[in-house]
């Protein structure tokens, strides 16, 4: 099917179902394991439908067809006013690079990760290390049947209701750095491995900690190679920094418009919406690379940094219109403007995209003032 005619197709299945759909609206969450229990409906329902399982493999559980009628289907809900379904963000994020470089796993979860009855997360960051990937202690040791591995996650995304993580671990001895790192898939029930919600300043326990005592992995769980774990990261937050971000451009044109209507001031207004139609072309034209098949490649620095001006500037449209972002801390709008400050440190740190960019889009000098 192609893009126009699914698009069609989605919007009116959203607007013949709208009466059904009421529970699912956006509306502020605080405890996500609640916000995952409340959509899981929303997720089967456009799964039984048919929608979800486009633009994924079909040789893999999916309907076939191009990447960007998943683009399509989540500008659709978004617009639409609803929530997106958790499952869909780490599908973007997570399974591209499944497919690239463990396709067996790929294979075997996608049915369920189109269901909306497998969550993922992905666990890279630890206490001492985050834009630094290549100082991470947590070690994974060769055991007869794969790894045993032992250390702790920090800053997780779904770390609390996922059920599996793409976690990155230390294989070589800690002088290797980046060469001594390996991407091993992980059952989040394994015994040995707990999780523990962090209260986060926007009210939510969105993230959490993961602590690993000896979790066993079997061999087969090893993505992409033992020792090319740096490779698989950096594979994956070019879709977190790009594809991904598609999402948001929906969700903040969407939020463009409510502001509108609420009388946010015309030129934060106007800033706002050019900040989210440059994320839509970028984001845009990063879902039209995968879908021809092309790697992303460090242009995908410039979109994060699109993105996280795009969130602070929607955001800041909303303050203008006097919405009650700041005195009503317990609120959704809290929640928001606390995510789109977070958006310049996620996914790699603003300072780091503008070296990448500086460094691998630029060609500038190293060094030079
Ligand atoms: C909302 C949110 C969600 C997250 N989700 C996940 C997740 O799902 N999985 C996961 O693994 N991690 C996640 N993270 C962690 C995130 O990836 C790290 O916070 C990020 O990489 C920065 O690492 P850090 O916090 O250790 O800060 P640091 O690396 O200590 O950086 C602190 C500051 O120093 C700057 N800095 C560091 N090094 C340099 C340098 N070489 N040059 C210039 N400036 C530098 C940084 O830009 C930053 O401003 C999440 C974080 C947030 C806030």
């Amino acid at each position: 099917m192609n893009p126009a005619a699914f698009r069609e197709s989605v919007t009116a299945w959203l607007a013949g179902h709208a009466d059904e759909l009421e529970p699912f609206r956006a509306r502020p969450f605080t405890v996500l394991a609640e916000h995952v229990e409340r959509l899981r409906p929303f997720h089967r329902r456009l799964y039984d439908a048919g929608f979800t399982r486009a633009g994924w493999p079909a040789d893999s559980g999916g309907s076939g067809g191009s990447a960007l009628l998943r683009g399509v289907l989540y500008d659709e809900i978004l617009a639409a006013g609803y929530d997106l379904p958790r499952g869909f963000e780490f599908a973007e994020i997570i399974v591209p690079t499944l497919f690239d470089f463990a396709p067996h796993l790929a294979r075997r979860h996608l049915p369920a990760i189109l269901r909306g009855d497998l969550l993922m997360c992905q666990g890279f960051s630890e206490p001492g290390s985050g834009s630094d990937l290549g100082s991470l202690t947590t070690r994974a040791v060769p055991d007869r049947d794969g790894f045993r591995v032992t250390g702790q996650k920090t800053w997780i995304g779904n770390g609390a209701v996922a059920d599996w993580c793409l976690l990155l671990a230390r294989t070589g001895d800690r002088a290797s750095r980046h060469r001594g790192l390996t991407m091993l898939w992980i059952d989040m029930t394994s015994p040995g491995l707990s999780t523990r919600p962090i209260a986060m300043a926007d009210g939510t326990d969105e993230l959490a900690e993961l602590y690993l005592d000896d979790v066993a992995v079997p061999a087969e769980h090893v993505v992409g190679g033992v020792g090319q774990g740096w490779a698989v990261a950096m594979h994956l937050l070019q879709f977190e920094r790009s594809t991904w971000a598609w999402q948001r451009q929906a969700h903040l044109l969407a939020t463009l418009s409510t502001a509108a209507r609420e009388g946010a001031r015309p030129a934060a207004l106007g800033t706002a919406f050019l900040d989210a139609l440059a994320l839509r072309a970028l984001s845009l034209e990063a879902l039209l690379t995968t879908a021809a098949g092309h790697p992303l490649g460090p242009a995908s620095s410039v979109t994060k940094l699109v993105l996280s001006t795009a969130e602070r500037s929607a955001l800041d449209a909303r303050l203008s219109a006097g919405d009650p972002i700041l005195t009503d801390p317990a609120g959704h709008h809290a929640a928001e403007w606390f995510h789109a400050r977070s958006t310049s440190v996620f996914g790699g740190a603003a300072e780091i995209q503008r070296d990448l960019v500086a460094d691998r889009v630029l060609g500038l000098p190293r060094g030079s003032a």
